[in-house]
């Protein structure tokens, strides 16, 4: 292949997301008897898959599919749903939004590469700013999305331990520095790997420390309130105009609509609708088509609420049996699950690191993640990221339960290969 330019490089096979997506990708088609616990696919949930056959089927009678398909739209996305989301927002979360406050984007994914870019990076007077991540681990796919190096800085958290094995990470306030290169705060929560929600305590804390330096807070919404709602403890969702939050239409069950939503102040959406129409000229309508409907009677919470969240909950709990049933209590601690769909564990000491038990895994057909990918930024190597994996427990129970069983002896063996 040709020399590629620096961007290319940044963007190029080696990125922690690609080799990932390849990874899964790979499990699917090639290898479908892979055991399937990597990955952010949503579980299949029946009555969902109902409904938005249903929702389809009314597309394609009403010749609605027609003018979806046949048209471009305005680069901020259908405006007809833009409007009724403001108005179910503003109804279940008290939200102050306008349609002026929202834009849709391809996918969340797309909308936080063009906001991290948007934000931080080069400025006029030669300055870099960077997104910082107050708490990692955290999401993996925000590690790659910096159209410059050293773009993110994040900060460990403080590890509380809890009864029966668990733990949870808290932000570490004390060590978290914000100075003049900090564009922008961004965590994810629901957390994606750890299942971890961030208290409204530390939320607060987030938002006044972003306040006061006068930076956005972006809050990735992906598995949170009002919709697909998977979080299992209290979080009060907020907003207000220094906050951009971003959601997605994906663990309702649609990943492959692409739908990605962001409300914050008219300014961020100005610029956002312009990236993306430079990048995408408009953002495509089959998601919102879909969910229009929901979004207009509210039927959408109570989905989240009755059908998506136990479908969830049941499953993490089911898992989180089954790893404490089958491993020797001294080599795991999970951390505590309380919403998205993961599981993240922790084996103290673990005498290999989490690659290599990740490679180990896949020779017995098993696909974890690895921990190491989802410290982005940290300023120093810290040993507990290679003791750590993230699993998904949304796919069949059998399949989630037998992988477990080859975890534990893989860990088992590890652990007695370092005491021989
Ligand atoms: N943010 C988080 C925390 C995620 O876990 C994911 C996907 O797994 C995304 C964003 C991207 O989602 P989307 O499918 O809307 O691009």
């Amino acid at each position: 292949m040709r020399p590629v330019s620096k961007l290319g490089r940044l963007f190029g096979p080696q990125a922690g997301i690609v080799q990932l997506m390849h990874d899964l990708g790979t499990a699917m088609t090639v290898n479908p008897d892979m055991l399937m616990l990597g990955g952010g696919n949503p579980g299949s949930i029946p009555q969902m898959q109902q409904v938005f056959r249903l929702s389809m089927r009314k597309l394609l009678d009403t010749g609605e599919f027609d003018r979806l398909t046949g048209n471009y739209g305005p680069p901020a996305g259908d405006p007809r749903f833009i409007e009724s989301l403001a108005e179910l927002l503003r109804r279940s979360c008290g939200w102050d939004v306008a349609p002026e406050n929202i834009a849709l984007t391809n996918g969340s994914q797309s909308a936080s590469f063009m906001l991290f870019n948007l934000l931080a990076g080069e400025f006029d007077d030669g300055r870099r700013r960077r997104i910082l991540l107050p708490l990692t681990p955290e999401y993996i796919g925000y590690s790659d999305q910096g159209a410059a190096t050293g773009f993110f800085l994040s900060n460990r958290p403080q590890i509380q331990p809890l009864n029966d094995g668990l733990f949870k990470y808290r932000v570490d306030f004390d060590s978290l520095q914000i100075d003049d290169s900090v564009a922008a705060l961004c965590v994810s929560r629901p957390t994606n790997p750890t299942g971890n929600v961030l208290t409204d305590e530390e939320i607060t804390q987030l938002r006044v420390l972003a306040n006061h330096h006068g930076v956005p807070l972006i809050l990735d919404n992906a598995y949170g309130t009002p919709f697909p709602g998977i979080c299992f403890t209290e979080a009060t969702p907020v907003w207000d105009s220094n906050i951009i939050v971003c959601m997605s239409l994906s663990k309702l069950g649609l990943p492959g609509v692409r739908t990605g939503i962001v409300i914050a102040a008219p300014e961020i959406i100005r610029a956002l609708s312009g990236m993306n129409a430079i990048l995408n000229l408009t953002t495509g309508g089959f998601g919102p088509a879909l969910v229009r409907d929901l979004i207009e009677s509210g039927e959408i919470i109570r989905l989240s609420q009755e059908i998506i969240r136990p479908f969830y909950q049941g499953k993490a709990q089911r898992t989180v049996g089954w790893l404490q049933s089958t491993f020797d209590p001294a080599h795991l601690r999970i951390h505590k699950p309380e919403g998205a769909i993961f599981l993240w564990l922790w084996f103290p000491d673990l005498p290999i690191s989490s690659t290599e038990l990740y490679e180990r895994l896949k020779a017995r057909g098993v696909l974890i993640i690895p921990g190491e990918h989802f410290f982005p930024g940290l300023p120093s190597p810290w040993q507990h990221s290679r003791e750590c994996i993230r699993l998904t427990y949304a796919q069949d129970d059998a399949m989630v339960e037998k992988a477990i069983g080859i975890l534990a002896s893989e860990v088992a063996r590890a652990y007695s290969e370092g005491s021989a």
